[in-house]
C-alpha cells in the first residue's frame, strides 16, 4: 500500500489545506458565546430535584438547631476528663421532640434519647452501654468521657447564617435534605431549559411507528433520537421530540423553524457533513450563523455549532457513537451555560493504559473504555463509529490530548467515567 492510499483510506485524515479547530478553541468560543438564558422561579424544596440555583442559599437555621443527645443514655453535666463513677438519676426523660424542660443539678443523671434537645445543666451524655449498674436511684459506670461526650452541638454542622450552595449549583437529593434541615422550603431556580431534538436521514424509521419488516430497503431505525431525549432529559432538562426530517432543504427548515417556536436549544443529528443529502450545515450555513464545524476530533467529525435565528444550534454528526461523544463534550457543558449551571468540565481520573496506541497528533480523540479488574483501561477492540454495542460495553471515554502520539501498556491516561457526565 502507497502512502497516498494509507491516507485515502483512513477517513478522519485531515484533508490537506484545511484548517481544523481543536477542541479547546471550539470550547472557548462555546463559552464565550452561550450564557445563562432562563428566568427565575420560586419552588418548593421538596420538589427541588435536579433544578439549577438562581441565587446562593444561605442557612436560614443552624444544623443541628439546638445542641442534642447522639445516644441513648443518661445525661449529666460531665466535668472535663475526670471519670465520674456514681450519679443520681432524676425521674423524667428528655426524648427528641419531647424536651425536658427542668434543670439537672450537678451530680444528677436524666434518661435521654438520641436527638432531644440537652436540658438545662447537661452538655454530656453517657452511653447506654457503658453503664455497669443501673436502679431507679442511681447509674454506676466506669468509663471516663470528656465533657461533650456523645451530644451533637448547635451549629456544629452548619452556622445559621453561613452560605450552604452558591448559585448555578444542581441540586441532588443529599442538597435537598440538606436545605430542608437549615429551614429553606422554598428556593430561586432557574426556569428549566428547553431543548428539541431531531434526526435527519431518509434512512431512518422510528421503531416506535414501524417494523423493520413492513419498511423498504436500506432504512435502518432511528437510534439516535431515544438516546438524544433520554440524555437531555437526565440533565434535567424539558426534552421535545421534533421527530426524524428527511434529507430535505425546506422540510429542514420548516422543523427548525418550529423547534425555535418553544425551545431555547436545538440537537440536530446527521446531514452535517458536505455531501449531497446534507442539509443541515449547508442551511445553517446559509440562513442562520454557522460557528465551527471542522472540529478536530475523533469521533465526531463532521460538527456543526452554531445559531439558528438565535437559539444555539448543535449539529451532530449521524453516527451514534460520534453524536454521543459529541454531545457529553460540547452540547452537555453548553447547554449547562444556557440553563445557568455554568460551564462543568466533567471529573476524570488518571489510570493506567492496558494497551499499545498510535494516535495522531493535533487531534483530540475519545475512546470506549472501560476498567479491568486490576484497574488498566481496556478499550472495545473496534474504533468504528457505528458500533453502537461499544456504547454499552464500555463504562466511560479515555481522554487522549491533541498533542499526543502515542500511548504504550502501563502509561497514565485519563478515564471518564460515564457518571462524569450524569448518564
Ligand atoms: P450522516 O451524518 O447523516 O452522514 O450519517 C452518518 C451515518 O450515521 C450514516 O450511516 C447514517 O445512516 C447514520 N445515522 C444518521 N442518523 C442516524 C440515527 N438517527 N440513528 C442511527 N444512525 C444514524
Ligand atoms: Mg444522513
Amino acid at each position: 500500500m502507497t502512502q497516498d492510499n494509507r491516507l485515502r483510506n483512513d477517513c478522519f485524515a485531515l484533508p490537506r489545506g484545511v484548517s481544523w479547530t481543536p477542541v479547546e478553541k471550539a470550547i472557548e468560543q462555546l463559552k464565550r458565546g452561550l450564557s445563562n438564558i432562563k428566568g427565575i422561579e420560586i419552588i418548593s424544596t421538596t420538589h427541588a430535584l435536579g433544578r439549577i440555583l438562581a441565587s446562593p442559599v444561605n442557612a436560614i437555621l443552624s444544623n443541628p438547631p439546638y445542641s442534642n443527645a447522639a445516644v441513648d443514655g443518661y445525661g449529666f453535666c460531665g466535668p472535663a476528663k475526670t471519670k465520674v463513677s456514681k450519679l443520681k438519676v432524676m425521674p423524667g426523660v428528655a426524648a427528641a421532640g419531647a424536651p425536658f424542660f427542668g434543670k439537672v443539678p450537678e451530680g444528677s443523671a436524666l434518661r435521654i434519647l438520641t436527638g432531644a434537645i440537652l436540658p438545662e445543666g447537661v452538655d454530656t451524655v453517657l452511653l447506654d452501654e457503658d453503664i455497669d449498674q443501673i436502679d431507679n436511684f442511681s447509674i454506676t459506670f466506669d468509663v471516663s468521657l470528656k465533657a461533650g461526650a456523645n451530644t451533637r452541638k448547635s451549629g456544629e454542622d452548619v452556622y445559621e447564617g453561613e452560605q450552604i450552595f452558591s448559585k448555578g449549583h444542581k441540586l441532588r437529593p443529599q442538597d435537598l435534605a440538606l436545605l430542608a434541615a437549615t429551614g429553606n422550603a422554598t428556593l430561586n431556580v432557574f426556569s428549566i431549559l428547553r431543548v428539541g431534538v431531531i434526526s435527519t436521514g431518509n434512512e431512518l424509521l422510528d421503531a416506535q411507528t414501524i417494523s423493520f419488516e413492513q419498511s423498504k430497503p436500506g432504512r435502518i431505525f432511528d437510534s439516535n433520537r431515544p438516546m438524544l431525549l433520554s440524555l437531555i432529559a437526565n440533565w434535567g432538562y424539558e426534552v421535545s421530540d421534533f421527530g426524524i426530517i428527511n434529507d430535505d432543504l425546506d422540510a429542514t427548515r420548516n422543523v427548525l423553524n418550529e423547534a425555535r417556536k418553544s425551545v431555547d436549544a436545538i440537537i440536530i443529528s446527521g446531514g452535517v457533513s458536505a455531501g449531497d443529502e446534507d442539509h443541515v450545515s449547508r442551511l445553517i450555513k446559509s440562513e442562520g450563523q454557522l460557528e465551527n464545524w471542522r472540529i478536530a476530533i475523533k469521533p465526531g467529525r463532521p460538527l456543526a455549532l452554531g445559531l439558528w435565528k438565535g437559539i444555539p444550534i448543535f449539529g451532530l454528526p449521524g453516527n451514534p457513537v460520534a453524536a454521543l461523544i459529541c454531545s457529553l463534550i460540547f452540547a452537555r457543558p453548553a447547554l449547562g451555560l444556557l440553563a445557568g449551571h455554568g460551564w462543568i468540565n466533567p471529573q476524570g481520573y488518571l489510570v493506567p493504559s492496558g494497551f499499545d496506541k498510535q494516535k495522531k497528533i493535533g487531534r483530540r480523540e475519545y475512546l470506549r473504555a472501560r476498567l479491568s479488574q486490576d484497574g488498566n483501561a481496556e478499550i472495545f477492540p473496534s474504533e468504528g463509529s457505528g458500533r453502537i454495542s461499544s456504547l454499552s460495553w464500555s463504562t466511560g471515554l479515555l481522554e487522549l490530548m491533541d498533542n499526543e502520539d502515542k500511548i504504550l501498556k502501563g502509561d497514565m491516561v485519563k478515564y471518564i467515567p460515564y457518571s462524569s457526565f450524569e448518564i
